[in-house]
């Protein structure tokens, strides 16, 4: 019966000038996931709402609308939708459709013996329509009882089980039962690039979507220390990089060697010192790929005091080492807070697998919480021509996917 899947978004409708930019960006976005989900059907701008509608047919199949439901929920930028009939501006047609759809919504409860509670939700952008939305609603509700019969249901205005939503708008109206809730957030591309440093950790595919939430499409850098850590590493990542593609169109993921620069951090650097050292470094040779992938901010799974690297003495000096903004979105989660979200988004299962970490080779057992970033530039001083190095490094990535 649903010809029509009306989407709605929240902060986007609060632009101004680039609305239009962010509403196309928007639409690209729904077309790429459908057809990544293998859906076939229009999606189009209508004055300040985006709405999809079959390909064929005048009505959608079920098992396109069920396909439908799967994929919009995780399109960055939409708030909510709802399968719905579209109908013209007219109070017979709508109470007609009203009468051709309850009674198969309320069949589950009758069947059961069950009373829903129930209410009818009118809102009216047509201020030529003669009815006030709480009129629409009470000759809704008064028609609902007439034809289910009054003890059908009862009425809840807060918390109804079943909310039967009616929209009249200018030259058309609509009738739906269910608001799904988006993601929110915003179309991703609709702000510039960024490059991810992607670990096989949970944080930092959290960290990505995050951003990806808010608009920036990103690529990704991860760093091994071959052959001190095994291939299953840079597997791992690839895989974990591959499904945060899903939510964007594909990223790049390079692949770096830090083991050469380790070794030089290990034999001439304060062993204290190391893991601060390596991030440093870290953040500097993804700003060299940045800059060649034409992105505009790093990004990491940081999180206050989460790890010795991660105190604000630290997270300074390490912050230090970039030109570029570093985005850290998790800088205030709790940990659960970025499990339920990994879980969510479906990186926890590959997180959770255990292969060794590039952080971890020559880590000393009692890193240094407090590396002041006079004394880190000093340390790097030791490591001759560590410019070249780095650029040697950045220069040998690899190009994963
Ligand atoms: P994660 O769970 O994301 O690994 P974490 O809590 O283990 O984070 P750290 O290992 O201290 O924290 O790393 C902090 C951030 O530095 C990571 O979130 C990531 O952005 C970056 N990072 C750490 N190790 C790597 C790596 N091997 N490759 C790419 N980025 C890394
Ligand atoms: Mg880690």
């Amino acid at each position: 019966m649903y010809n029509c899947v009306i989407c709605r978004y929240h902060e986007i409708a609060t632009k101004g000038n680039n609305r239009n930019m962010f509403e196309k960006c928007l639409i690209e976005n729904i077309r790429r996931q459908l057809k990544r989900a293998g859906v076939s059907c229009k999606v189009q701008r209508v004055r300040g709402r985006v709405w999809l509608s079959p390909e064929e047919g005048e009505v959608f199949e079920n098992s396109v609308l069920e396909q439908i439901k799967k994929v919009l929920p995780d399109v960055f930028g939409l708030q909510s939708f709802s399968p719905a009939v579209l109908l013209p501006v007219d109070m017979d047609e709508i109470k007609k459709c009203v009468s051709d759809v309850l009674p198969e919504k309320f069949r589950p409860y009758r069947e059961s013996g069950r009373k829903p509670s129930f209410r009818i939700r009118a809102r009216r952008s047509n201020k030529r329509f003669p009815m006030t939305s709480k009129d629409i609603e009470i000759e809704l509700i008064t028609h609902a009882a007439d034809l289910l019969g009054e003890d059908a249901f009862s009425i809840d205005l807060d918390n109804a089980e079943l909310t039967l939503g009616c929209e009249i708008r200018d030259e058309f109206s609509l009738l739906y039962f269910d608001i799904i809730d988006g993601v929110g957030g915003l179309p991703v591309g609709s702000n510039p690039r960024v490059m991810t440093l992607l670990s096989g950790g949970i944080d930092s595919p959290v960290a990505a979507w995050l951003i990806m939430k808010r608009g920036s499409a990103t690529d990704f850098i991860t760093f091994h220390s071959s052959p001190y850590t095994p291939q299953e590493t840079i597997d791992k990542v690839r895989g974990i990089a591959e499904k945060l593609n899903t939510f964007q169109r594909s990223g790049r993921l390079f692949s770096v060697n830090l083991a050469p620069l380790q070794k030089q951090i290990r034999d001439c650097c304060n062993e204290r010192m190391r893991t601060v050292l390596y991030r440093r470094a870290m953040l500097r040779i993804a700003g060299i790929l940045a800059e060649r992938c034409d992105c505009r901010a790093l990004v990491t799974g940081d999180a206050l005091g989460q790890v010795a690297s991660q105190t604000v003495v630290n997270m300074d000096t390490i912050n230090r080492a970039s030109d570029l903004l570093v985005l850290r979105p998790l800088v205030g989660a709790d940990k659960l807070e970025t499990i339920r979200i990994a879980e969510k988004i479906g990186t926890m299962e590959q997180s959770k697998v255990q292969v060794p970490d590039s952080c971890t080779v020559f880590a000393p057992g009692n890193p240094s919480t407090s590396v002041p970033a006079a004394l880190a530039e000093q340390e790097e001083a030791k490591i001759a021509e560590y410019g070249k190095l780095l650029e040697k490094i950045a220069e040998e990535a690899v190009l994963e996917t």
